[in-house]
């Protein structure tokens, strides 16, 4: 079962990969190739197990969107009519 990346939510990008941080690669995150945003850090129990901590890809899914208007978004919807066609 491999988990499906949602699109970056700041770019809207799917040109993502798994980056890791620590020198025995320990943190482990989603980070967008376009415009260099990361998802949150996930230690990785296992880090010979490699880059795919299971927790990784569902903390980059749960990130808030920005580029979407709806059930996630902070900005009151008093001033922010108008914006879709
Ligand atoms: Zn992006």
């Amino acid at each position: 079962m491999s988990a499906e990346l949602k699109p970056c939510p700041f770019c809207a990008s799917n040109n993502l990969s798994i980056s890791y941080r620590g020198q025995p690669a320990r943190d482990f995150f989603i980070g967008c190739n376009s415009c260099g945003a990361c998802g949150p850090a996930v230690p990785s129990a296992n880090p010979a197990g490699g880059a795919y901590n299971p927790e990784t890809v569902p903390s980059w899914n749960r990130r808030p969107t920005v580029y979407q208007d709806g059930e996630n978004a902070a900005t009151s919807s008093a001033d922010n009519q108008g914006e879709r066609g």
